[in-house]
Parts: structure tokens; C-alpha cells; sequence
């Protein structure tokens, strides 16, 4: 893959997902479109939100109450219309999977649910410098059951001198904890070194030492191909308004496998999650769903979700296949534009991200030595959206649906104008 003009020009004429970016609103910078590789933090507004939203609206003056069942999309059964897109893009069975709340609400629910120390089986093993909601959510946890945070929250660290972790060094952890875990909680993809992780291997480890396993998935879905059920991941949750192009604070996903469905796991239990034939009985007594809707607690958030159908109607004409390739070149046309232009420049940019493929989605995260903020800024002042983290790490995003080759060529040309 050459680092060159000519190559993005090519790739860009050849490539079959590159009318799908005319789907999307860009930021505007000097009146052209910003280049834009924060979709990792928050997508790009699908055209079709609006429209959609505009319905929903439309459908409530039209038919108040009755909108619950005679809306274009009838919001008693709202929810369901998210089941099989996110099926396709987690690798699950629609009924393992459902749309409600935020992702850090989600995690609680399932936590409670998956999350149960026994005895000496109390530990959470996670990776290194979770996302800091997910500390907050596992540590509270362990406290809410009477444990200790310190002693039953295990990060896995890199080896010396390594960014990221190796498989066989999560495994032997697992292995090394032995009866004393309870649950393996781990990113699909580390939020800060765009490490994806090996989410079979993880998953058969743990359950190898009698622990559950379940998974973030804020990074990975819509990003990198994943096989749930296959896998045998025991829960897993993630937000819409990353990849997923939903809109800030767009609802989440959660996904339960099938072996934990209309069984008699606690939970804390909801309205929306008793059987919707006998929901309007008003019965006393719960019963669950005998599917992922078991959790739910409330009837739809309909205006949050609209923009989420907009979005997965992009996903589903796209497809997960088509996607997942794009962004792999995409990422590997980033890659070699950052290593030639640090070899133009003679500075020292550090891709910690792994470079295999298989190890990562479409982030890679860059240490300038050397650099800093001053040179963050100076791209963002020329139309550059990235994302900063401090001491000194760039993230930045090419995803498939609406970046083309020429951004990163052109990302590559502003970021040696503003390394010299
Ligand atoms: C983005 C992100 C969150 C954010 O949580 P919300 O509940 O959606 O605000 C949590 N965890 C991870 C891993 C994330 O990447």
C-alpha cells in the first residue's frame, strides 16, 4: 500500500461503500467539510435522523396515546424494530439483544445479573485503564455486594515496555485467578490504545476457571466483525453514538446469551421487561421476557431511538462484511501515511495501536514524542477533528461509512505542514 496521492485517488474511485458518505452532515470548516476522524467519540448525523424524528413528532400531534399502536412505527413495540440490525452487527440472535438506556446503565443491569461473588470467588479481572464509567460501575458493584474494591478489581497490564496486552498473557491471568474470579470484564476494543482483544479466546478462558465473561462493547460494535453467540460471550452492552452514528447520548444495546434466557438469574426488573402479551394486566408478579427484553425497565425513549433506526438502515444497506473491509484498508492507509510522514519529517509519531490487523478496528492512537497540545491545536485549526488525550496521545478514527482515502491523504499533508 503505497502512501500516496494517487493510491487514495484510486481507492476512493474503486471503493463501493463511497456514496454512503452523501448520507452524512459534516462539520464545516472554512467551507469545505472538516476531516473528521472522531467517530470513535461521536458519529456523524445521518441525513435520515431528521427525517425520522420529524415523523415520531409528526405521529404524536396525529394520534397522542394512540400512537403507541397506530404510529408508522408503533411505539409499544419500538424497541423491536432494533433487534435484527444489531443482531447482524454483534453476531447474536435478535432475541439476545435489545435497545434500552445508557451504556453505563446497562453495564449496572447486567453486572447485577452476571456479577454475583461467592465465597472466594469474588474478582473482576479487566483490562488496563478501562474506560473510567466502567471502573466507577465494577467498583461500586464490588462495594454493593460488601467487597473491596482494591482487592477485587483486577487491571491486567502490558509488559514492560509494551502498550497493549498479549492473549496469552490475559489467559495465564485467568488461569493464575483461578476459582478466585467471578467475572472477566473487558473492552471489545480499548478505548485508548484501539487494542481489540481476542473475545473467543477470552471468553474460553474465563469460562475455563468457572468465571462469566462479558464485554464493552462502546468501541467495537460497528467497528470490528463480532460473533457473540458463536463466541459464547456471556452478556455484553454498548452505546449508539460512536461508531453507530445515533446521536450524543443516543440509546444503548445490550446483548444476554441465549443459555441465560428464561432462567432465573436476579435481576432488577422493569415493567418493559415482563411479557408483553400480560403486560397490560398489571399483574403483582414478574415474568420475564424470554428474551434480552427481560431487562428492560421502561417503554421505549421513541425520540432518542429515531435517529438510532436512521443510522442502522446505513448499517444494514452497508453490511458488516463490506464495512469491516473498508476500514482495515482505510486503517492501514492511515498507518503508512503516519510512518511516511514521520520519516519525511524525521519526527518520532508512535502508533501504539497493534499493528496487526486482527488486533485492532479503525483507531489508532498516536503517541507524539516530543509534541504535544501545540500540535494538536495547529490541526484542529486547520480543519482536522481528532481527539486528545493527555500527556500526549492523538486518537484518531478513518471509519468506513462516510471517510474516504483522500481525508487521510490530506490528513497526512496538513499534519507534516503543521510538524514544520
Ligand atoms: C463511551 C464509553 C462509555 C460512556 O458511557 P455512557 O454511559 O454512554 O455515558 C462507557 N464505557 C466505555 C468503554 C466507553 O467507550
Amino acid at each position: 500500500m503505497e502512501p500516496t496521492e494517487a493510491y487514495a485517488r484510486e481507492a476512493d474511485a474503486a471503493d463501493p461503500l463511497r456514496d454512503f458518505r452523501r448520507e452524512f452532515l459534516f462539520p464545516q470548516h472554512e467551507g469545505r467539510d472538516v476531516l473528521y476522524f472522531t467517530g470513535n467519540s461521536l458519529g456523524l448525523q445521518p441525513k435520515g435522523a431528521a427525517l425520522i424524528l420529524q415523523e415520531e413528532l409528526e405521529d404524536w400531534a396525529q394520534y397522542g396515546v394512540e400512537g403507541h399502536f397506530q404510529a408508522r412505527r408503533p411505539w409499544y413495540s419500538y424497541h423491536e424494530l432494533f433487534s435484527e440490525s444489531l443482531a447482524r452487527i454483534v453476531g447474536a440472535k435478535p432475541k439476545e439483544v435489545v435497545a434500552m438506556n445508557g451504556l453505563t446503565t446497562n453495564l449496572h443491569l447486567l453486572l447485577v445479573s452476571f456479577y454475583r461473588p461467592e465465597g472466594r470467588r469474588r474478582k473482576i479481572l479487566c483490562e488496563e485503564r478501562p474506560f473510567p464509567s466502567d471502573t466507577y460501575a465494577m467498583a461500586s458493584q464490588i462495594a454493593f455486594h460488601g467487597g473491596d474494591p482494591e482487592q477485587d478489581l483486577v487491571e491486567m497490564r502490558p509488559r514492560k515496555g509494551e502498550h497493549t496486552l498479549r492473549t496469552e498473557d490475559i489467559e495465564a491471568r485467568i488461569a493464575e485467578l483461578g476459582d478466585e474470579l467471578a467475572l472477566v470484564l473487558f473492552g471489545g476494543v480499548n478505548f485508548y490504545t484501539g487494542q481489540a482483544f481476542d473475545l473467543e479466546a477470552i471468553t474460553r478462558a474465563g469460562h475455563a476457571v468457572g468465571a462469566l465473561v462479558g464485554f464493552d462493547l462502546a468501541h467495537a460494535a460497528g467497528n470490528i466483525p463480532l460473533k457473540l453467540h458463536d463466541g459464547g460471550v456471556d452478556f455484553a452492552c454498548w452505546c449508539s453514538y460512536k461508531y453507530l452514528n445515533s446521536g450524543p447520548g443516543s440509546v444503548a444495546g445490550a446483548f444476554v446469551h441465549e443459555r441465560h434466557l428464561g432462567t432465573d438469574l436476579p435481576r432488577f426488573a422493569g415493567w418493559w421487561g415482563h411479557d408483553k402479551d400480560e403486560r397490560f394486566k398489571m399483574e403483582r408478579t414478574f415474568k420475564p421476557m424470554p428474551t434480552a427484553e427481560a431487562w428492560q425497565l421502561s417503554n421505549a425513549p421513541v425520540f432518542a431511538m429515531a435517529p438510532h433506526r436512521a443510522s442502522l438502515d446505513l448499517f444494514d444497506r452497508a453490511g458488516m462484511d463490506a464495512l469491516v473491509a473498508k476500514g482495515r484498508r482505510l486503517t492501514a492507509f492511515l498507518e503508512a501515511v503516519i510512518d511516511q510522514v514521520a520519516s519525511d519529517t524525521g519526527k518520532q509519531l508512535e502508533i501504539i495501536t497493534p499493528r496487526d490487523p486482527d488486533q485492532r478496528g479503525c483507531q489508532l492512537s498516536v503517541v507524539l514524542h516530543g509534541e504535544g497540545r501545540a500540535l494538536f491545536d495547529e490541526l484542529t485549526r486547520h480543519g482536522v477533528v481528532a481527539d486528545w488525550r493527555e500527556p500526549n496521545v492523538i486518537r484518531l478514527a478513518p471509519v468506513p461509512l462516510y471517510n474516504g482515502f483522500q481525508d487521510v491523504w490530506r490528513f497526512g499533508e496538513v499534519l507534516k505542514e503543521c510538524l514544520s
